[in-house]
């Protein structure tokens, strides 16, 4: 479905955006990967899927690099057609305790990396008047928890920033939609199973099942798999009308 043409997915070196970019790349989707974690693992992977692939470093916190990064997808594909916003950090702490740089680091990361990677590839989706944007959200981009501000405000704000974009690109062949995880086994929240049971003195296993009991009905993951699954949808012809949605893919979290 997706043969000749190019995906970016920002933080696509583990987690939910390496498993994107599979899901992708076994759609026929040339690849641009860009994280923090293992680059030469990540396009092994992506590569043994019979696509091209390639890999850029850009912090996500700093504009020249996403420009960088969105100057090298160009040269080395002609264009992105489809912009996964993937990459994400997360920090927990009562907002009176919340280190400003944190705050920082998680609304650039989380919220501004989008706005540069979006503004830098819709030109290129206008002209051919074809794109796909998928902004990785949240559950918390659509309801709070304690101790997480930073990311529940970045998460909101990526959930407007893409009804904002939706709407501009409305008459064209260009969406913007986002994906609103529940929990989901990767090393982002793998962290804050371990940091839970040592805080706790608890086990791990007994940590994991009270993360998913307190928030998530199903009491299951949602795994990366699933996720990539719905971001192949949303790039299909049966999305083309699926304009500046949140689709919550939580086992029930927000339902309550
Ligand atoms: P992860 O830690 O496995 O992956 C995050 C990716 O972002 C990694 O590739 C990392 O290297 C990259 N990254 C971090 N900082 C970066 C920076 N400054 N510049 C470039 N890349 C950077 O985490 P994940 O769980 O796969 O999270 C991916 C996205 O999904 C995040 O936006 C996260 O908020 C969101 N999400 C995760 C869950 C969950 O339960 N895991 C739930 C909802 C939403």
């Amino acid at each position: 479905m997706l043969q000749g043409k190019t995906a970016l997915v920002t933080g696509s070196t583990s987690g939910i955006g390496l498993g994107i970019a599979k899901a992708l790349a076994q759609q026929g989707a040339n690849l641009v990967l860009n994280g923090f974690g293992d680059a030469d693992g990540a396009l092994a992977e992506i590569r043994a899927l019979g696509v091209k692939a390639e890999y850029h470093g850009a912090d996500m916190s700093k504009a020249s690099q996403i420009e960088d990064m969105m100057t090298f997808a160009a040269s080395k594909f002609g264009r992105v057609d489809v912009l996964v916003n993937n990459a994400g950090i997360q920090h927990v702490a009562k907002v009176e305790d919340f280190p400003p740089e944190k705050w920082d680091a998680i609304i650039a990361i989380n919220l501004s990396s989008a706005f540069h990677t979006t503004r830098l590839a819709i030109p290129a989706m206008r002209e051919a008047n074809w794109g796909r944007i998928v902004n990785i959200a949240s559950a918390h981009g659509l309801v709070a928890s304690a101790q997480k501000s930073a990311y529940v405000a970045a998460k909101h704000g990526i959930v407007g920033l893409t009804k904002a974009v939706a709407l501009e690109t409305a008459t064209t062949g260009v969406t913007c939609n986002a994906i609103c995880p529940g929990w989901v086994l990767t090393p982002l929240v793998q962290k804050q199973i371990d940091d839970r049971a040592a805080r706790e003195g608890i086990t791990v296993e007994q940590a994991n099942k009270d993360l998913l009991g307190e928030k998530q009905p199903s009491l299951q993951f949602t795994t990366v798999e699933q996720l990539g699954g719905l971001a192949v949808f949303l790039c299909s012809p049966a999305a083309d009308q699926v304009r500046g949605v949140a689709w919550a893919m939580d086992g029930g979290w927000t339902a309550q």
